[in-house]
């Protein structure tokens, strides 16, 4: 099972994930072409492919394989970011903003391909996902995106009540944009298999091994840990949103967005055959937005922007069974079996950041909530840079420095607490 430290980090993705490649603490002095830090899909992803290329490489992991958002988000692999394709170009330019679109729309079909070439067990479902509006706001939304979208070529379609009805198996919304690149995995049993593909590329992955330093030595870098170090060319810093104290810039730089998510029993198979019967991931156009999506076993996973801290928690599994009886009244007596949160690091623009953080010390970050597609496409991509293949002005995204957001704490408050009032009323009006 592993990911040992709190049953609400993981939840139902610890219980039902497959194995994690066998990986153990650094316990010696090693050297290697690029060590990188984080064992989530970037650091995971950029392993595979810097392996893959036949660079020697050493990821360090301070806790577990998928600790970190990897093992904890929703499951939705979804193409793009979270803005509009026109909100993408006016924030990053007419450059950055036309690569990102397009790498970012390849994302779902690289994630899908590689488990197909690495056998990657993590229950894929590349069926599309669905972003449903319950009122006519909703639908105008979605009616822009579908024509942004698109004009890009994208194959994404504004579906109808009926239609929105028939996939949904909810008569809760208006239309939905139905993204046929799109789909849904098991995000933890996703980063273990990345893992294994690594290893299997040649990598070399330790768990237990929270990097202390990293200082210049010998025109290189020496990267620490409590009981070994790794002597490197190149370090790519993959810790995003999980970043601890080794640089925690890259953590100031985002604002935390707690998310949670609560998983019922399996369903009855009266109810599959109507609930999501194509197993598309949903989430809906709400300011406090509701996700939902069904595991391999027909269990429902809803989710929604909160944490499960102690002051929280129960008005968060009310609002979710009030919300699951007002999408399918047909599991009013539904009872739930796992529950877990983590943390979505935003940026103030919602568009992800590339640092330099010192001559040969690369990093991408701040994901938006989209990191599965772009966590992947970003390792690929820092990969090729180490690799040479790109050069700082070929990247998808502008080298910048960090940059704090104002009022950071503030609107971490906002997000938490914000989200806390919404949930405790939201349904009973
Ligand atoms: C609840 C939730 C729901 C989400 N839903 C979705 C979704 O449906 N679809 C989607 O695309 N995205 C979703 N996301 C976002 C997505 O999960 C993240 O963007 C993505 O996992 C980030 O991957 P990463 O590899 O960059 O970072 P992480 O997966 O966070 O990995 C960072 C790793 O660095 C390690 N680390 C930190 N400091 C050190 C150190 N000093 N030494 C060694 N290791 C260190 C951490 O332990 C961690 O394992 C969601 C996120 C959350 C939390």
């Amino acid at each position: 099972m592993g990911v040992t430290n709190d049953p609400r980090s993981h939840g139902l993705w610890a219980q039902s994930a497959c194995d994690a490649p066998v990986t153990g603490c650094l316990t010696q002095d090693t050297t290697a072409d690029v060590a990188i830090i984080g064992a989530g899909y970037t650091g995971l992803s950029a392993a595979l492919h810097l392996a893959g290329a036949g660079r020697k490489v050493v990821v360090l992991e301070g806790q577990e394989i998928g600790y970190g958002g990897s093992g904890r988000n929703v499951g939705l692999v979804n193409a793009g970011l979270w803005l509009m394709p026109s909100d993408v170009m006016r924030t990053l330019g007419q450059t950055y903003g036309e690569r990102v679109l397009s790498l970012l729309g390849q994302g779902p079909e690289v994630v899908f391909s590689l488990v197909r070439k690495y056998g990657i067990m993590c229950e894929a479902e590349p069926t599309g996902t669905l972003h449903c509006a319950p009122d006519h706001a909703g639908v105008r939304n979605l009616q822009q995106r579908e024509k942004e979208w698109q004009q890009l070529g994208a194959p994404v379609t504004l579906l109808g009540e009926g239609e929105t009805r028939r996939l949904t198996g909810s008569n809760a919304y208006r239309a939905a944009l139905l993204d046929a690149r799109a789909g849904t995995i098991q995000p933890l049993s996703y980063a273990r298999g990345l893992a294994a593909a690594a290893m299997a590329e040649g990598a070399e992955i330790h768990t237990a091994s929270p990097v202390s330093s990293v200082y210049r030595e010998d025109g290189g870098w020496l990267v620490r840990t409590p009981r070994g170090s790794v002597k490197a060319q190149w370090v790519i810093v993959a810790t995003n949103t999980y970043t601890d104290s080794l640089w925690p810039e890259i953590r100031e730089e985002q604002i935390h967005l707690p998310y949670f998510n609560i998983a019922t029993r399996p369903l009855p198979p009266a109810c599959l055959n109507l609930i999501l019967p194509k197993k598309q991931g949903v989430w809906d156009t709400r300011e406090v937005l509701t996700s939902f999506r069904l595991d391999q076993a027909g269990r429902l996973v809803v989710g929604s922007v909160g944490s499960l801290g102690m002051i929280e928690r129960n008005i968060h599994r009310q609002w979710a069974h009030r919300a699951l009886t007002r999408i399918y009244p047909m599991l009013r007596d539904i009872t739930f079996e796992s529950e877990w949160y983590g943390r979505i690091g935003m940026t103030v623009d919602s568009v992800p950041r590339y640092h330099r953080l010192d001559e040969q010390v690369l990093s991408i970050s701040g994901f938006n909530g989209r990191g599965i597609s772009p966590g992947t496409m970003f390792g690929q991509i820092l990969a090729r840079r180490i690799c040479g293949e790109l050069t700082d002005a070929d990247m998808p995204l502008p080298l910048t420095n960090i940059r704090q957001p104002p009022l950071r704490i503030a609107r971490e408050n906002i997000y938490r607490f914000g989200s806390t009032a919404v949930h405790a009323v939201f349904d009973r009006l």
